[in-house]
């Protein structure tokens, strides 16, 4: 057994340690699942196992496999996942009045971010000689997890709230999962998961709770810290949207190990959105009592009423010296029209909402007019059209005949005529 790289699991609130080999969640010194452990890391070793040339090409987030808590000897898991584009998008940046990159991890394999933590999820658990992996979503989780099960030879099932989109819903059924359309929230789906996985002992991906898998989604750092070096500027700002809160925490610990390394010279502010109806991680963090359990937002992605990575999320927002904002649902979709129109990105709601708290932020005057910022697009549009629709008002509908097409276009024969 060799992962001399990772020291411990470590409790985020008692700061009791465990040993990594053990199969275990969260710490069971508190109540349900708030003992969050987090991966602790022996940096020397890390540095030293970590080879790669910070030159921008990145193939898949592998690159960083000395980060990366899997035995050497597990066999790995992967379609490919990370490596994806930072795209410079002067349309979009002209209308946010802000110099705007986006990272776009909707084009991961599954069509999410997601990915990067399932080929971690994968991968231990087929090392553990686990055959069956199961987890809860609001949809882009089961639907990646689905694929890299699919990919890995293992069973999975998969728990996700019965109004999810249809498009998440349909895809897990093709890479072969038992898909479990739960007739209540994803609260409710979650903790029935939770339940099976205690009664069944099924390995279990839960992106809060396993502390492994949620180490993948470090990489997204990992490869903004290298794109910045590569480009020879690092952003003032990197803007997720928030749900659980584990991917802006992951993504920060990525960014912040590069730092702290010395393979990046400044580190960006974390700015963290969510939807005005699913504000929990927000009101934690800028001290509301009123903390309301609700999660009305047709983001799925980020409708999330309890988080169960809050601490982690806030932790990233206050390293970072960043802060979180909220946006209304007809912003988000606003913001998916503009990507999509500006820079042909077609992201889903959640992978909109960055760039609807961007405009937010700079009406607010947290994000300045000189800076510039990296907006990350964690999910594909393709997945929930039924926004778009709303979005974008639809289509045209015309008879097969010319004369209808000239009575939309007539003026642009008549130029051509000239
Ligand atoms: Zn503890």
């Amino acid at each position: 057994m060799t992962m001399d790289h990772v020291t411990t699991l470590e409790c985020t609130l008692c700061g009791a340690e465990y040993d990594p080999d053990q199969v275990i969640y969260t710490c069971p010194e508190h109540d349900g699942v708030e003992g969050i452990l987090e991966v602790k890391y022996d940096y020397d070793v890390v540095h030293d196992r970590f080879d790669a040339e910070l030159d921008g090409n990145i193939t898949s987030q592998w690159k960083y496999e000395a980060f990366l808590p899997v035995h050497e000897e597990a066999s790995v898991v992967t379609l490919n996942e990370g490596g994806t584009d930072l795209f410079d998008a002067p349309g979009l940046s002209e209308a946010l009045s802000v110099r705007t990159l986006v990272k776009d991890d909707g084009r991961n394999p599954t069509g999410c971010f997601k990915d990067r933590a399932s080929s971690i999820a994968v991968t231990k658990a087929k090392h553990d000689g686990r055959e069956i992996i199961i987890c809860a979503s609001t949809g882009n989780a089961a639907a990646s997890l689905s694929g890299y099960a699919a990919r890995g030879g293992l069973d999975c099932r998969i728990f996700v709230p019965g109004d999810a989109p249809a498009g998440k819903l349909a895809q897990p059924l093709v890479y072969g999962a038992d898909v479990l359309a739960v007739d209540g929230s994803y609260d409710e789906a979650y903790d029935l998961s939770m339940e099976a996985t205690g009664e069944y002992g099924w390995y279990n991906r839960n992106a809060a709770i396993n502390p492994f898998q949620v180490e993948g989604k470090r990489t997204v750092g990992h490869e903004l810290a290298e794109q910045s070096v590569a480009r020879g500027e690092v952003p003032d700002w990197v803007v997720f949207s928030m749900g659980d809160g584990c991917t802006i925490a992951g993504a920060w610990k990525g960014f912040r190990e590069f730092y702290d390394l010395d393979y990046v010279e400044d580190a960006p502010k974390m700015l963290g959105v969510q939807a005005e109806g699913a504000s929990a991680i927000h009101d934690a963090f800028h001290g509301h009592d009123d903390v309301e359990e609700i999660a009305q937002t047709l983001a799925d992605s980020i409708a999330v009423g309890r988080p169960r990575n809050t601490l982690k999320a806030c932790r990233a927002l206050e390293e970072s010296g960043g802060t979180s904002v909220l946006v209304e649902d007809e912003a988000i979709l606003e913001a998916e029209l503009l990507l999509g129109s500006t820079e042909g990105i077609y992201t889903e709601p959640a992978g909109a909402t960055p760039i609807a708290g961007v405009q937010t932020a700079r009406e607010a005057g947290i994000i300045g007019a000189d800076e510039t910022v990296v907006v990350c697009s964690t999910g594909f549009g393709l997945k929930d059209t039924e926004s778009a629709k709303q979005a974008t008002g639809g289509v045209n509908r015309v008879e097969p005949r010319i004369e209808e097409i000239n009575e939309l276009y007539g003026d642009e024969a008549a130029a051509a005529d000239d």
